[in-house]
């Protein structure tokens, strides 16, 4: 199975860890403690999810802190071949920041797979009314929710599916 390791990017608070947690053990806790340094979770995109039907393993790699775009001069982006980048819709200024996240990702790793996802849609009255998010290309936007789950396993396994396209 060809594994590829994907980086978790944005803002602390806006859910990276939730959904990872709700992707690998499906399941959420309101509870959790922010993460420590790093943590690695793996997590195998079912053979039946991607085309050309053959299963694929995402390594992802969750980190604490608020780097913002600087994330992208350290040794966690080292061999990463996709990233996830997450807002949270109740906070603009998240949006924001993830859309700027995008362009530092696309500029340092052009061409590479990612996805920009817009968590908490649990909460939200009317997602997608922060205005950057149009500016991003329409198909690499997610609305998801780490609470109930909405969007979470369909875009891992989008990625794995563009990411094998890709290789
Ligand atoms: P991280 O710092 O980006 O890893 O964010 P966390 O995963 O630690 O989540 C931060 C807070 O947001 C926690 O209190 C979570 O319970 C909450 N949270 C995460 N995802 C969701 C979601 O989809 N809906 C709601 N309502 N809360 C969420």
């Amino acid at each position: 199975m060809i594994s590829s390791k994907v980086m978790l990017l944005g803002d602390m608070g806006v859910g990276k860890t939730s959904i990872m947690y709700r992707l690998v053990h499906d399941r959420f806790d309101g509870e959790y403690k922010s993460t420590l340094g790093v943590e690695v979770l793996s997590y195998d995109v079912p053979a039946d999810s991607v085309r050309g039907g053959e299963a694929a393993r995402l390594v992802l790699w969750d980190t604490d802190g608020d780097f913002g775009t600087r994330i992208f001069d350290t040794v966690y982006v080292t061999g990463a071949s996709a990233a996830i980048i997450v807002s949270d819709v109740t906070r603009p200024q998240t949006v924001t920041r993830m859309v700027e996240l995008v362009r530092s990702f696309e500029a340092r790793f052009p061409g590479r797979p990612y996805r920009a996802l817009v968590n908490k849609i649990d909460l939200a009255e009317a997602p997608g009314s922060a205005e950057e998010i149009g500016q991003l290309p329409r198909s690499s936007v997610k609305f998801v929710s780490a609470k109930n789950g909405e969007g979470i396993v369909d875009a891992f396994a989008e990625l794995a599916e563009t990411i094998r396209r890709r290789q």
